[in-house]
């Protein structure tokens, strides 16, 4: 059995570390301070994520993505996301159910999308709709040839300024006929009502949005009728991994910092590493860090190898719940560490404190993911989760 990174996962993640060091950490603060950046530091980073090649990991070559299996992914959300601020997102990874599109639609969205000429958004929760997102209400009804949209959506990261929205929408009010629709920017009916603050200062609005008498043409449909959920499958396997590597990410970060500052400081006399309290956080730290690395990189390993799309499901909840609770705890102790410090907003560890209590909360909370893995285990027993095969 070889675990070990090929020789092309090692020049990956190099690339990604340079691009990250090089593009994303020396607008931290800025970000952080101003909640925007400049048009031309935009502009610089897109460059760099295309000049590194990191656009698009998760989709074809032949439709301009890179390709890279879900092990390369992780590798590069591993490093992209220890950038604090959400400036990970800066690196463009459009929604893997584009790809389903029709060729019209692949043409007019994806390949764009992959080149980053084009940005997208997922609008799924509701007001009544988070968790449950079975409880979607936003309703299209068939008029001719167009469908005629009502409802309204919250908390869809960027979806106040990109060029395009995918939409969540049961057809008829029919729960069981979950729908997506692409929403071209500008089209009237689809209204941001709000932009709330939030505790990541990203500079990404997560909207209220008010859908009234929108009107798209049947073509503006993704996939068909009741397939909504079934398209999104693929993108909450990917999703989860990527918040498990970025969370492992910024947990790697804040525990180097740590125990750069506890060799550094001084207390009572001696550098505050020899107090064994201290290195008790950091022992901790580093086994928590080396069991998530462990279950993200093996499970990616097997989704590669093939693995069916129930298992990877069901494993991807444990890693999500297990690396994203494990990095709230390491970015707390680093803080910890640091004593004062550590709550000062000019040091990445306060901002990644913000960040990433987040991971536990989108994409499914942690409470969901054990919701996804005791119902896996009463089915099928305890041998995804314990098994070696
Ligand atoms: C910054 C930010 C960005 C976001 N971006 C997007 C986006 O781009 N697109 C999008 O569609 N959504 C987005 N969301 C929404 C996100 O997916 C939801 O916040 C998340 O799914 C949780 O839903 P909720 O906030 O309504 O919490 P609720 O569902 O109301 O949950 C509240 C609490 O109840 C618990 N709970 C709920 N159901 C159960 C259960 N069955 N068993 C046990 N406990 C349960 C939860 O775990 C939680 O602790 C974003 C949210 C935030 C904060």
């Amino acid at each position: 059995m070889d675990m070990g990174l090929s020789k092309t996962d090692l020049e990956i993640r190099e690339r990604a570390r340079e691009f990250t060091r090089k593009h994303l950490y020396p607008h931290e603060l800025e970000l952080d301070e101003t909640e925007c950046l400049p048009e031309a530091t935009e502009a610089s980073i897109r460059q760099g994520v295309l000049d590194y090649a990191l656009n698009a990991v998760n989709h074809a070559p032949e439709h301009g993505g890179q390709g890279f299996s879900l092990v390369q992914q992780c590798i590069v959300s591993e490093e992209t996301g220890s950038a604090t601020n959400a400036l990970w997102a800066r690196v463009w990874v459009p929604p893997v159910c584009l790809k389903d599109g029709t060729p019209e639609q692949v043409e007019k969205y994806l390949l764009p999308a992959c080149r980053g000429e084009l940005s997208t958004a997922f609008c799924t929760s509701e007001p009544s709709a988070g968790s449950d997102a079975g409880g979607v209400r936003t309703t299209a009804v068939l008029d001719g040839n167009h469908y005629q949209i009502h409802g309204e959506k919250c908390f869809a990261s960027h979806a106040e300024s990109a060029d395009v929205c995918l939409l969540t929408t049961v057809v008829d009010g029919d729960p069981t006929k979950p729908t997506l629709f692409l929403v071209d920017k500008g089209t009237p009916g689809f209204n941001i009502r709000r932009l709330p603050r939030f505790a990541q200062r990203s500079g990404t609005g997560h909207p209220e949005v008010d859908i009234e008498d929108l009107r798209l043409p049947t073509t503006q449909m993704l996939g068909d009728v009741g397939q909504g959920f079934e398209l999104t499958k693929d993108w909450f396997v990917e999703a989860r991994l990527a918040i498990a590597a970025r969370s492992m990410g910024m947990a790697i970060r804040a525990s180097e910092l740590a125990l750069e500052w506890a060799r550094e400081r001084e207390q009572f006399g001696q550098a505050i590493i020899d107090f064994q309290a201290v290195q008790f956080m950091l022992a901790e730290m580093a086994t928590e860090i080396m069991a998530g690395k462990s279950i993200i990189y093996r499970v990616a390993q097997e989704i590669d190898s093939g693995l069916d799309r129930k298992t990877a499901h069901a494993k991807a909840s444990a890693i999500k719940y297990f690396c994203s609770e494990a990095a709230f705890r390491i970015v707390d102790k680093s803080v910890q560490i640091f004593g004062g410090r550590g709550t000062m907003c000019e040091n990445p560890v306060e901002r990644l404190t913000r960040d990433v209590r987040l991971e536990r909360i989108w994409e499914g909370t942690s409470e969901i993911q054990k919701v996804v893995i005791g119902g896996q285990i009463k089915k099928r027993g305890l041998d995804m989760y314990t098994g070696w095969h």
